[in-house]
C-alpha cells in the first residue's frame, strides 16, 4: 500500500512581480524593480499539497533564478516516492543548502502539517509568541527620505525602521542618523544596514560617530567574508553587529560564533535553505546567547509565512520589528500572507500548515515557465 505521505508529483513555477516601489540598496547591489520566486508545490498521495517558494538573490546565496530552476528539474524527480514525515523528522532538509532547498523544504514542512491538522510551528519547535512586531525599510538616501516613509509607516503602526546605507560618505550617513532620531526621539527603533558597503575604517567611523544614539543594530557593515574585521567591530563598538550576507549556513554561523564576528544574527528562510537549516542556526545563536533577526530578501507570502512560524518559536529575537513587510512591498502577491500584517505586527492564523492561503491563479498570472513532476 502507498504511504499516504509519499509525495506523488512536484510542480514549480518561477515568477516575476514588480515592487510597488524602486528599491535603492547600496551602491555594492543597485536598485531593485521586481521580485523573482519560484512556487513550488508537493503533492502527497493522500491528496494534501504542501507550499514552499526559492528567493534567488545571486548576491546573497550564489543562486539566480535559472539556478534554481537548473537544481529544482534536477531535485524535483528525486522526491517522488519519499515520505514528508521522513523529511521532517529525519531532517531531511539539513542535508542540502540554498534557496531551492528552501522551496522543498518549507514545502515538506507545510504538506505534513496540512496532513496532521497542525500548524507548522507545532512541528518545528515551542511556540514563545503570539506575534511578532515587524519592521519596514528605507532606501538610501537622505534624511529627509527616511523621515516621510516613517511618517507614512508610523501611522500604520510600524514601530521598527531599518535605514539601508553603505554608498555615501560616512559622515553624511552619522548626520543622517542623527537627524532621523532627532526628529523621532523615542518614538521609532532605528537600524541601519551597509549591505556589505564600508570598509573597517569606515565601519568604525559610523560605530563611533553613532555609538550614542540608541540604534538597535548595525547590519553586515563589512564584507561577508571578513569575519576578523567583523570581530573587531564587535569588540569595539556599543552598537551589536548583525550578520546576514555573512551569514549563509550551519558552517558559517558556527564560524561567525567561533570568531566573536556578530550579535544579532539576521536569518532569512530562502538564503539559509528552510526551516530544518534555519532552525538549527537559530538553536546555535540562541545557545550561545545571541540575537536573532528575523529577516527577508524580497519575496512572497510562503516564505514570509514560513519565516514567521519559525519566528514564533525562538525566545532569543532581538528586541526590535523584524522583517514581515516584504508582500507589502511588491505590487502583487499570490498569498493572503499581507492580511496577517494588523498595525504593523505579523500574527499567525490558527490554522494548519503555513497558515495561509495560495492563489494558483496568481501563479499563472506571473509565471514566467511551469514545470511538472510525476
Ligand atoms: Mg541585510
Amino acid at each position: 500500500m502507498t504511504d499516504p505521505l509519499c509525495i506523488v508529483a512536484v510542480d514549480f513555477w518561477p515568477l516575476r512581480i514588480p515592487l510597488a516601489r524602486p528599491y535603492r540598496l547600496s551602491s555594492h547591489y543597485g536598485t531593485l524593480t521586481h521580485g523573482q520566486a519560484v512556487l513550488l508545490r508537493v503533492t502527497l498521495a493522500n491528496g494534501v499539497v504542501g507550499w514552499g517558494e526559492a528567493d534567488p538573490h545571486a548576491e546573497f546565496d550564489g543562486y539566480t533564478l535559472e539556478g534554481v530552476i537548473e537544481a529544482l528539474k534536477s531535485r524535483a524527480p528525486q522526491l517522488l516516492g519519499v515520505s514528508v514525515a521522513d523529511w521532517v523528522e529525519q531532517g531531511l532538509g539539513l542535508q542540502h543548502e540554498g534557496s531551492p532547498s528552501a522551496a522543498i523544504d518549507v514545502a515538506c514542512f507545510d504538506a505534513l502539517a496540512r496532513a496532521r491538522g497542525v500548524p507548522v510551528h507545532a512541528l518545528v519547535g515551542a511556540r514563545q509568541h503570539e506575534g511578532i512586531d515587524s519592521l519596514w525599510p528605507t532606501s538610501n538616501g537622505e534624511a529627509s527620505d527616511d523621515l516621510a516613509v516613517i511618517d507614512e509607516y508610523a501611522a500604520k503602526g510600524f514601530k521598527t525602521y531599518m535605514l539601508k546605507m553603505g554608498d555615501r560618505p560616512i559622515e553624511a550617513e552619522i548626520e543622517r542618523s542623527k537627524a532621523v532620531m532627532a526628529a523621532k526621539p523615542g518614538e521609532v527603533k532605528i537600524m541601519v544596514d551597509a549591505n556589505q558597503g564600508w570598509s573597517r575604517e569606515e565601519a568604525q567611523r559610523y560605530a563611533e560617530g553613532a555609538g550614542d544614539l540608541p540604534i538597535v543594530l548595525i547590519e553586515q557593515p563589512l564584507a561577508a567574508d571578513d569575519l576578523e574585521g567583523l570581530a573587531a567591530l564587535c569588540r569595539a563598538s556599543k552598537l551589536p553587529i548583525s550578520v546576514d550576507e555573512s551569514l549563509q549556513s550551519r558552517r558559517s554561523v558556527d564560524a561567525i560564533l567561533r570568531a566573536g564576528a556578530g550579535d544579532v544574527f539576521s536569518i532569512k528562510i530562502s538564503k539559509n535553505g528552510g526551516l530544518a537549516n534555519s532552525r538549527a542556526i537559530g538553536q546555535a545563536v540562541e545557545a550561545a546567547g545571541k540575537h536573532i533577526l528575523m529577516n527577508s530578501m524580497i519575496e512572497l507570502g510562503v516564505t514570509q509565512a514560513a519565516s514567521l512560524q519559525l519566528g514564533v518559536t525562538f525566545k532569543a529575537l532581538a528586541p526590535c520589528g523584524h522583517a514581515y513587510m516584504s508582500c507589502l512591498r511588491m505590487a502583487d502577491d499570490v498569498t493572503d500572507f499581507a492580511d496577517c500584517l494588523v498595525n504593523g505586527r505579523a500574527y499567525l492564523r490558527d490554522a494548519p500548515g503555513l497558515g495561509i492561503q495560495v492563489h494558483l491563479e496568481k501563479i499563472q498570472q506571473y509565471q514566467i515557465g511551469d514545470y511538472h513532476v510525476g
